[in-house]
């Protein structure tokens, strides 16, 4: 690995380690100044919620499926394997 990939990775980690340090632990001196941070805006908004709403499946045939039957080739050819036949009689 290249010696800028693996430095430019370690930048970004550190970076990123940092800026969630920062976020978790700032504070604010007083309540308006965290009513326009948006960092707190954020954390403390409500969750969206969850739509309950079922929907009912659809069942349709995209397509069919043919099956067809394969059949490999196999060759063996014997003069390759050295096999000799039996001992003739002299
Ligand atoms: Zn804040």
């Amino acid at each position: 690995m290249r010696a800028w990939v693996r430095w430019s990775a370690w930048l970004c980690l550190s970076l990123m380690l940092w800026t969630a340090a920062a976020e978790s632990t700032h504070t604010h001196p007083s309540q308006t100044d965290a009513a326009s941070c948006s960092i707190c805006v954020v954390a403390h908004s409500a969750s969206p919620a969850v739509s309950t709403a079922n929907s009912i499946p659809v069942f349709a045939a995209v397509a069919l499926l043919r099956e067809e039957d394969i059949v490999a080739k196999a060759r063996l050819d014997f003069s390759r394997l050295g096999i000799r036949g039996p001992p003739a009689d002299l």
